[in-house]
Protein backbone atom coordinates (compact mmCIF):
# COMPACT_ATOMS: atom_id res chain seq x y z
CA UNK A 1 0.00 0.00 0.00
CA UNK A 2 1.43 3.09 -1.04
CA UNK A 3 0.22 6.55 0.30
CA UNK A 4 1.79 10.20 0.04
CA UNK A 5 4.76 10.28 2.36
CA UNK A 6 3.38 13.20 4.42
CA UNK A 7 0.26 11.57 5.21
CA UNK A 8 1.82 8.39 5.70
CA UNK A 9 4.00 11.06 8.65
CA UNK A 10 0.60 12.16 10.07
CA UNK A 11 -0.92 8.20 10.51
CA UNK A 12 2.04 7.05 12.05
CA UNK A 13 2.64 9.71 14.78
CA UNK A 14 -1.39 9.55 15.35
CA UNK A 15 0.01 5.42 15.98
CA UNK A 16 2.40 5.95 17.82
CA UNK A 17 0.90 9.12 20.11
CA UNK A 18 -2.71 8.34 19.56
CA UNK A 19 -4.96 10.89 21.26
CA UNK A 20 -7.81 10.05 23.99
CA UNK A 21 -6.46 6.64 24.21
CA UNK A 22 -6.95 4.65 27.45
CA UNK A 23 -10.58 4.50 28.89
CA UNK A 24 -12.29 6.93 30.93
CA UNK A 25 -14.90 5.59 33.56
CA UNK A 26 -17.15 8.54 32.69
CA UNK A 27 -19.74 7.45 30.12
CA UNK A 28 -22.66 7.02 28.68
CA UNK A 29 -22.40 3.85 26.58
CA UNK A 30 -19.56 1.35 26.05
CA UNK A 31 -19.44 -0.48 23.01
CA UNK A 32 -16.83 -3.17 21.42
CA UNK A 33 -16.12 -3.28 17.28
CA UNK A 34 -13.95 -5.97 15.74
CA UNK A 35 -12.81 -6.08 11.88
CA UNK A 36 -12.16 -9.66 11.54
CA UNK A 37 -10.74 -9.32 8.36
CA UNK A 38 -7.83 -7.85 9.89
CA UNK A 39 -7.61 -8.45 13.66
CA UNK A 40 -8.59 -5.03 14.72
CA UNK A 41 -10.36 -4.57 17.74
CA UNK A 42 -12.00 -1.15 19.44
CA UNK A 43 -13.62 -0.46 22.90
CA UNK A 44 -15.30 2.77 23.21
CA UNK A 45 -16.65 4.75 25.69
CA UNK A 46 -19.23 7.74 24.84
CA UNK A 47 -20.74 10.67 27.22
CA UNK A 48 -22.85 12.58 25.86
CA UNK A 49 -24.48 14.85 27.49
CA UNK A 50 -26.82 17.81 26.33
CA UNK A 51 -26.26 16.71 22.81
CA UNK A 52 -22.73 16.99 23.16
CA UNK A 53 -19.88 14.92 22.65
CA UNK A 54 -18.39 15.34 26.01
CA UNK A 55 -16.22 12.74 26.13
CA UNK A 56 -14.86 9.73 23.80
CA UNK A 57 -11.70 7.48 24.76
CA UNK A 58 -11.36 4.31 23.31
CA UNK A 59 -8.67 1.29 23.71
CA UNK A 60 -7.66 -1.29 21.08
CA UNK A 61 -5.59 -3.48 19.18
CA UNK A 62 -4.61 -3.35 14.99
CA UNK A 63 -2.85 -2.23 12.43
CA UNK A 64 -1.79 1.42 12.14
CA UNK A 65 -4.94 2.15 10.10
CA UNK A 66 -7.07 1.18 12.30
CA UNK A 67 -5.52 2.43 15.44
CA UNK A 68 -4.54 5.90 13.65
CA UNK A 69 -8.04 6.34 11.88
CA UNK A 70 -9.77 5.98 15.80
CA UNK A 71 -7.48 8.65 17.29
CA UNK A 72 -8.00 11.01 14.54
CA UNK A 73 -11.68 10.63 14.90
CA UNK A 74 -11.67 10.84 18.80
CA UNK A 75 -10.02 14.18 18.14
CA UNK A 76 -12.16 15.56 15.59
CA UNK A 77 -16.12 14.40 17.76
CA UNK A 78 -14.50 15.56 20.79
CA UNK A 79 -16.70 18.40 22.32
CA UNK A 80 -18.85 18.68 18.90
CA UNK A 81 -22.32 18.66 19.26
CA UNK A 82 -23.61 15.62 17.84
CA UNK A 83 -25.35 16.37 14.99
CA UNK A 84 -21.44 18.27 13.69
CA UNK A 85 -20.06 15.03 14.71
CA UNK A 86 -22.43 12.51 12.44
CA UNK A 87 -21.88 15.04 9.74
CA UNK A 88 -18.41 14.45 9.48
CA UNK A 89 -18.79 10.78 10.24
CA UNK A 90 -20.56 11.18 7.04
CA UNK A 91 -17.68 13.29 5.19
CA UNK A 92 -15.65 10.94 5.94
CA UNK A 93 -17.23 7.19 4.94
CA UNK A 94 -18.21 9.25 1.95
CA UNK A 95 -14.04 9.49 1.58
CA UNK A 96 -13.76 6.05 2.29
CA UNK A 97 -16.05 4.86 -0.70
CA UNK A 98 -14.73 7.12 -3.03
CA UNK A 99 -11.85 4.24 -3.89
CA UNK A 100 -9.46 6.96 -4.73
CA UNK A 101 -11.42 9.20 -6.64
CA UNK A 102 -11.88 12.66 -3.73
CA UNK A 103 -9.32 13.87 -1.44
CA UNK A 104 -11.37 14.59 1.42
CA UNK A 105 -12.37 18.25 2.74
CA UNK A 106 -9.56 19.60 4.81
CA UNK A 107 -11.44 21.85 6.53
CA UNK A 108 -14.11 19.39 7.49
CA UNK A 109 -12.15 16.10 7.72
CA UNK A 110 -8.77 17.50 9.23
CA UNK A 111 -6.02 14.87 9.50
CA UNK A 112 -8.73 12.25 8.81
CA UNK A 113 -7.52 13.22 5.19
CA UNK A 114 -4.45 11.64 5.35
CA UNK A 115 -6.68 8.23 5.14
CA UNK A 116 -7.87 9.04 1.82
CA UNK A 117 -5.56 7.35 0.07
CA UNK A 118 -6.74 3.89 1.96
CA UNK A 119 -9.96 3.94 -0.22
CA UNK A 120 -8.06 2.74 -2.87
CA UNK A 121 -7.49 -0.87 -0.93
CA UNK A 122 -11.17 -2.03 -0.35
CA UNK A 123 -9.37 -4.49 2.60
CA UNK A 124 -8.11 -1.88 4.31
CA UNK A 125 -11.05 0.64 4.14
CA UNK A 126 -12.52 -1.45 7.03
CA UNK A 127 -9.41 -1.10 9.58
CA UNK A 128 -9.89 2.72 8.50
CA UNK A 129 -13.53 2.98 8.94
CA UNK A 130 -13.63 0.48 12.63
CA UNK A 131 -13.19 3.48 15.04
CA UNK A 132 -16.01 5.79 13.30
CA UNK A 133 -18.33 2.97 13.17
CA UNK A 134 -17.74 2.56 16.83
CA UNK A 135 -18.63 5.78 17.39
CA UNK A 136 -22.13 5.93 15.43
CA UNK A 137 -23.06 2.50 17.59
CA UNK A 138 -22.52 4.59 20.47
CA UNK A 139 -23.98 7.02 19.85
CA UNK A 140 -26.94 5.27 18.69
CA UNK A 141 -27.22 3.57 21.72
CA UNK A 142 -26.66 6.24 23.88
CA UNK A 143 -29.68 8.34 22.40
CA UNK A 144 -32.04 5.89 22.77
CA UNK A 145 -31.38 5.25 26.35
ZN1 LIG B 1 -6.51 -3.31 10.16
Amino acid sequence: MELDSLYQEVILDHYKHPLHKGLSSQMSVQVHHVNPSCGDEITLNLLLDGGVVQDVTWDGVGCSISQASSSIMSDLVHGKRVEEALTILESFSELMASKGSQQGDEAVLEDAVALAGVSKFPARVKCALLGWMAFKDAVLQAESK
